[in-house]
């Protein structure tokens, strides 16, 4: 017997924004139940899957620490490296034999980190082919290897092509030198056009990168030029993502000791997302996702968009975050026992999470809020017969605040609906509980704050990671890019 909605402080006003702050993570508010002895279920969950496959594969070096980045975990180095490298190949080759593993073909794979160009040329070719090797990829899997204009050079390109990567995703955050200076970016502007403009011209890969914005002395001007400049480069997609500024972060601390000036407001910052978009699609460029645009038939986007509609993804690497059958699971993040634990042939996992609840119902919402479209139709399958009508006033409480727009199938969100669709998701998934189990239930997954729920294993930063994030995503979480 569902519950009827109730939606209190919901609709009642919050000032001049739809909603008090930005939610990062809508599946961290969910209940979520970790599940004893990982280790031991895993390869159960493995022989279970039954769905096509990704992969993400996890390098945690980088060569600095980036003031915006969450994300940043160990020093770069090349013997640490090469050595790291050594057990990542080796966790692939243990988890190839484990039944049901090839069952599947793996679709997409995504090298991620931290800093996966950092790694050497022989390196990134040892790992991509043992990738290669040992993995069912499907014919047409998207290799998505993620990096920095400094240090990738010519040399590692080709390493990357030549072992099968067919898209680079590269950090960019601005173009503009002085203030990616003062974020600890190394290259300049002109260094950045180039690096690019390289790539592209090597007409064998998809090219895409990611800017911030809301970033602390970034003008409009800079914003609009850095879109505009992705256009003109020739790149085949771009992520726009917002700044999510951590509390303790060093970009916070620069901020509150007057070191730098203050990130864009929420006001400020939804109209950059607004304006990006619009600069992008003038130029016939087409939203993908949320944050994701694509220029040429070469941009798939296929590993982010299949993590927002929660497909199975095989992890690898200290910190990597995946998905097997609704469980979500994290690999253990300090390099010295990941290593340690790979050499007694154990899968390094240190936690493992339970499917939410009503786990199918969240997927789809929050595919429909990346794609910008929800259809009723979808929801009252999944949830149940009344629900839209349950959820109406609120639906049209945010149709008036200019969040989206309703027909009589289903709703579309506006720009300021897509900037703020976590918080629009979270809320949904709190309304799915309270129908379904009940005001207590439904208590524990209102999104009234930001933090994460005591038992949910958080990525380092990007294997669950976003938003201040232009990482791509594992399972449910965002990152900060390279
Ligand atoms: S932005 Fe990228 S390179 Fe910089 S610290 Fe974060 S993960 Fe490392």
């Amino acid at each position: 017997m569902p519950h009827p909605l109730s939606f209190d402080d919901l609709l009642s006003p919050q000032g001049a924004q739809p909603f008090a702050r930005r939610v990062l993570h809508p599946w961290m508010h969910l209940g979520v139940t970790p599940i004893p002895e990982p280790e031991r279920v895993y390869p159960a969950l493995l022989a279970r899957t039954s769905a096509p496959r990704l992969a993400y594969l996890h390098i945690p070096f980088c060569s600095n620490h980036c003031l915006f980045c969450g994300f940043y975990r160990n020093k770069s180095n090349e013997a640490a490296m090469s050595h790291y490298v050594d057990a990542l190949i080796a966790e692939i080759e243990q988890d190839a034999a484990r039944e049901g593993m090839a069952a599947r073909p793996v679709e997409a794979v995504f090298l991620g980190g931290g800093t996966p160009s950092a790694l050497s040329a022989r390196d990134l070719q040892r790992l991509l082919g043992a990738l290669r090797a040992n993995l069912p990829l499907s014919d047409d899997c998207e290799i998505t290897v993620e990096g920095r204009v400094a240090g990738f050079d010519a040399e590692k390109v080709a390493a990357c092509v030549e072992a099968g990567a067919n898209r680079f995703s590269i950090g960019i955050q601005s173009f503009d030198t002085r203030l990616r200076q003062r974020m600890g970016r190394k290259a300049s502007r002109e260094e950045a056009v180039s690096f690019l403009s390289g790539l592209v011209a090597r007409q064998d890969a998809a090219v895409v990168c990611d800017l911030i914005y809301g970033l602390p002395g970034q003008t409009d001007e800079i914003w609009r030029n850095d879109v505009a400049l992705c256009n003109e480069i020739g790149l085949d997609g771009v992520d726009l993502y917002c700044l999510s500024l951590q509390p303790g972060s060093p970009l916070a601390l620069s901020i509150e000791k007057g070191a730098l000036p203050p990130a864009a407001t929420d006001a400020e910052a939804q109209t950059r997302y607004r304006e990006g978009g619009e600069i992008l699609e003038a130029a016939g460029w087409r939203r993908l996702s949320q944050a994701h645009w694509g220029r040429s038939g070469r941009e798939r986007n296929r590993y982010n968009n299949a993590t927002k509609a929660g497909a199975d993804c095989l992890a690898f690497g200290a910190g990597a975050g995946g998905m097997l059958a609704g469980h979500r699971f994290m690999l253990d993040a300090a390099v010295d026992s990941f290593q340690a634990r790979v050499a007694a042939a154990g899968k390094p996992i240190s936690g493992l999470l339970a499917p939410a609840p009503h786990q199918r119902a969240c997927n789809a919402v929050m595919q429909g809020m990346e794609e910008g479209c929800l259809v009723f139709a979808v929801l009252e399958t999944l949830v149940g017969p009344g629900f839209v009508l349950a959820l109406a006033p609120l639906l049209q409480h945010w149709a008036q605040l200019g969040l989206m727009v309703l027909d009589a199938d289903s709703l579309t969100l506006t720009a300021c609906g897509r900037y703020w669709h976590n918080n629009i998701a979270a809320t949904l998934f709190a309304q799915i509980s309270l129908y379904l189990d009940g005001p207590q239930a439904a208590h524990a997954s209102r999104p009234s704050h930001g933090g994460h729920p005591a038992g949910i294993p958080m990525r380092p930063a990007h294997a669950m990671s976003s938003s201040s994030s232009s990482k791509p995503e594992q399972p449910h979480e965002q990152h900060l890019h390279s």
